[in-house]
């Protein structure tokens, strides 16, 4: 059913065929340091790019930019506790900045995190503690042709595992993010979730959920877990988000938010720590890096966040362009997720070894034939570890309609029609962090003498 009709509109061009070719060779062949004037589709991600509401926009006109006791950060304070029912809570100028707040005050040096899969910022900030991120995703997670309801899900075996190797007291924290953005954008089941909080009890470990999508995965709790197949989205959020200690989240995301980001818990002594650390990171903890208007709006979208109307139209968007594509004979991770459709780059472009990254490869072919910029999650966003070649196409909330998606289902036949011609490519530039390297790394397409070697050499 549609849920909204316009009130404001952007223009949007496709440039040139020249001007794509021009505009990917001067971004490095990274899709990240494309100029948004130049992108027709921007799939790019959904993190703060969606259409706020008139509501949100009226709501940012009474923001209150008062640096302490904003009455902003009121409203926030209780959408928080109706929507997720914590009554604590820390801003953050957005997801990453609650993650330094939160993971700072719950990580030393020599530590271990269990994540089900930890998002790259997640990683990044696990380890610029000193601490070790460590995966457990189901077996199947990463299969991209497996329909399993919850293929994101945290597996407690392998979880038992680690702290069989490293010891429980190097375990404190476990993290559940849901839904698993690493993972496809694949749910959790509130069974799995309840099971890890009752792991991260035996172990003594901090459970932490990411709940930066938390309204796509009650909605899919609504629809796959038969106990509750009556309960609304707003109920199963509750009851999810319940069973951790605290909850790091994006407002860019479920916030329906363009930025923000915030901590919530119970626990005093977390709550005290964590303040003191936004102090010196974010900003005062009543506004934390945003604008008093910023937090009055991400308070009005949580509220729509977990509406039936709203969630039902987003996830269901989602899935109709993954059936489209489908349709269309284009390879996809199945089931679509909750926020993006998965191109199966590596059944796409199958003579592409993962060196040459074939995903990033499909990135590019998909900007120079129709201006859709999409983000590679394979080999070169997730060096050295054992993931498949997917590539990304986000759906930004409220902003995309059908004919918008049929564009993006016939650049990418356009593509699969041509891909003999396409190669691979490698990295001609690297940033110092390694696990962020996909935001700014640049590439340039292999030569052919070096693809000739390459092949010899697996011959
Ligand atoms: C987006 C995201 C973050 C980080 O949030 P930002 O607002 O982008 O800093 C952390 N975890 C998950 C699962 C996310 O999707």
């Amino acid at each position: 059913m549609v849920a909204y009709k316009s009130k404001v509109v952007e223009r949007i061009t496709l440039p040139s065929k020249e001007r794509r070719t021009q505009a990917l060779e001067a971004a490095g062949y990274n899709a990240f340091n494309l100029p948004a004037d130049d992108v027709f589709i921007d799939l790019l991600t959904d993190s703060g790019t969606g259409a706020m509401s008139d509501d949100q926009w009226a709501a940012l006109l009474q923001g209150d930019e008062a640096y302490a006791g904003s009455s902003s950060f009121d409203r926030l304070e209780s959408a928080v506790a109706d929507v997720m029912g914590f009554e604590r809570v820390v801003p953050a100028h957005q997801g990453r900045g609650a993650e330094n707040v939160l993971y700072g005050s719950l990580l030393s040096e020599g530590d271990v995190a269990l994540n089900n899969t930890h998002f790259d910022t997640t990683r990044a900030h696990v380890s610029n503690q000193g601490a070790d991120p460590v995966d457990c995703p189901v077996p199947g997670a990463h299969d991209p042709a497996t329909n399993e309801p919850f293929k994101g899900d945290f597996s407690i075996e392998r979880a038992r595992d680690v702290v069989d190797e490293v010891g429980a007291d190097r375990v404190p924290l476990v993290i559940l993010t849901i839904t698993n953005n690493s993972t496809a954008g694949q749910p959790v089941s509130v069974e799995n979730t309840r099971r890890v909080r009752a792991f991260a009890d035996e172990i003594d470990a901090t459970f932490v959920i990411d709940a930066c999508r938390f309204a796509e995965n009650a909605y899919f709790v609504t629809r796959r877990e038969d106990e509750f197949e009556d309960a609304t989205v707003a109920e199963v959020a509750r009851e999810q988000l319940g069973l951790a200690d605290a909850l790091v989240m994006s407002g860019k995301k479920d916030g329906l938010a363009n930025v923000g980001g915030f901590v919530a818990t119970d626990d005093e002594a977390l709550f005290e720590q964590c303040k003191q650390r936004a102090i010196l990171y974010e900003g005062f903890p009543t506004y934390g890096g945003m604008a008093g208007r910023d937090v009055a709006a991400m308070a009005v979208g949580l509220r729509e966040a977990v509406e039936e109307s709203y969630i039902e139209d987003r996830v269901e968007q989602v899935r109709e362009l993954g059936a489209m594509l489908e349709e269309a004979g284009i390879p996809v991770y199945t089931p679509t997720g909750g926020h993006a459709v998965y191109l199966d780059a590596g059944a796409t472009f199958p003579e592409i070894p993962a060196e040459q990254f074939p995903g990033q490869a499909l990135v590019c072919e998909l900007y120079r034939e129709g201006g859709v910029r999409g983000v590679e999650l394979g080999s070169f966003a997730f060096p050295e570890t054992d993931r498949p070649e997917l590539v990304r196409l986000a759906i930004p909330r409220r902003t995309y309609h059908r004919e918008h998606f049929e564009h993006v289902v016939e650049t990418a036949e356009a593509v699969l029609e041509n891909r003999h011609e396409v190669s691979g490519l490698e990295i001609v530039s690297n940033p110092a962090v390694p696990e962020l390297r996909h935001f700014s790394a640049s590439l340039e397409p292999v030569s052919a003498e070096t693809a000739t070697a390459v092949d010899a050499d697996s011959d």
